[in-house]
């Protein structure tokens, strides 16, 4: 594929084996490059694409550099393997990122990206990530049949698959599922973040929520009028029954883990953890992960639904995303028994499955 300069010397810069250290084998990589429209950034498959597409959502966000976008995209298209693997879906795994930068008008930009996604055919198909909005949805859907998440609405089905996915870390840990009297702590208040806190305010005893966005936490507060908004830095160190990780990758690293005071880690962020050795650490410290592709996959329940369906049937739904409880119940029997970390008994569960089917 033709690349432009500025993009050549860049990735000249860094293909080499052990820069690109989250490359798996991935079946596509696109670069998306649109110099005139201000459009930037990566499109991968990891599995899937020839029988059936791969899905994954569009990310929008202010990355450093080439690299650490096309990083998160590998790694994000990675876990949407193994996601719909353990959802019981047989899609493979993608996703989009596209680098936001200064000056450039949005709509452009997506109308340049939308062609992209159409280009490939149908091989991938998308909706919205952190960083992209509805309307942004409604823009791309009028331009292609590729984008998912305009009939049912995968916020909702992502943070209803955290709120069972909590009950079973209570159950797990307490023997009873009541989130009556617990208390959280939210990393981000997004559209999962806040509809999470929506579905929780009522019942919990306190709720401490933090953001980057002053914006966000504002309109948060005078809606949830009871929450207790914390630096980026101290929502870490809270003690608090359940942290939910719901903003970006890598929230909980090897530096930052000692900080935890927390029960029970489970939020909707992809790429929970910076690697697999964080959740061996979170293992001996006693703290309950719940992988974070096994509880966010409502969203990815939902919009394949509204791929495969004309009709979208909201009970029969949130019948399937109960099924998050088993799934993750079945990890932490696993767990008990061998004592493995939850994370990693989900990425050998998951493994099986997609490398046998995809
Ligand atoms: P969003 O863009 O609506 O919200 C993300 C929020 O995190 C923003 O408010 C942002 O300001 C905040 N944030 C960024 N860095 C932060 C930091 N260091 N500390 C605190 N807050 C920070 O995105 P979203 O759609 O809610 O997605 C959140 C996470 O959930 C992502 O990891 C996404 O991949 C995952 N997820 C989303 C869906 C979905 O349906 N949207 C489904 C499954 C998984």
């Amino acid at each position: 594929m033709f690349l432009g300069k500025s993009f050549r010397n860049s990735m000249e810069k860094f293909f080499s084996p052990e820069k690109l250290a989250d490359f798996d084998n991935h079946k596509l990589i696109v670069f998306l490059e649109d110099e005139s429209k201000g459009l930037r950034g990566f499109i991968t498959i990891h599995r899937g694409g020839n029988i059936y597409p791969s899905f994954g959502a569009t990310r929008f966000w202010r990355y450093k550099s080439d690299i650490e976008a096309l990083t998160d995209c590998l790694k994000l298209s990675k876990i949407m393997s193994y996601k719909s693997a353990l959802a019981g879906l047989k899609y493979g795994g993608a996703k989009a990122v596209i680098i936001h930068q200064r000056n450039s008008r949005r709509n452009d930009i997506l109308r340049a990206y939308v062609q992209r996604v159409n280009a490939l055919g149908g091989k991938f198909i998308t909706g919205a990530d952190v960083g992209i909005n509805g309307k942004d949805v409604e823009l791309l859907r009028l331009e292609s049949n590729y984008i998912v998440g305009t009939k049912s609405d995968p916020v909702k089905f992502t943070s209803l698959g955290i709120l069972f996915a909590i009950q079973t870390c209570l159950k797990q840990i307490l023997g009873g599922e009541d989130i009556g009297g617990k208390t959280f702590a939210i990393q981000g208040i997004g559209k999962t973040g806040s509809e999470l806190l929506r579905l929780i305010y009522p019942f919990a005893e306190k709720i401490y929520v933090s953001d980057i966005d002053a914006l966000k936490l504002k309109l948060v507060k005078k809606r949830f009028p009871k929450v207790i908004i914390l630096s980026p830095q101290e929502i870490y160190r809270k003690k608090v029954d359940i942290f939910c990780p719901c903003a970006l990758s890598d929230a909980i690293t090897k530096k930052n883990v000692s900080f935890l005071r927390c029960k029970v880690i489970a939020g909707s962020a992809n790429n929970q953890l910076e690697d697999d050795t964080v959740g061996e650490l979170l293992q001996k410290m006693g703290i309950l992960y719940a992988p974070d592709y096994v509880i966010n996959a409502g969203g990815l329940i939902a919009v394949v639904d509204e791929f495969e369906n004309k009709s979208f049937n909201e009970s029969k739904i949130e019948k399937k995303i109960k099924k998050i409880k088993k799934r993750l119940q079945f990890i932490f029997d696993k767990n008990k028994k061998t004592n493995r970390a939850t994370n990693i008994i989900a990425n050998n569960l998951a493994e099986k499955i997609f490398n046998k089917f995809i």
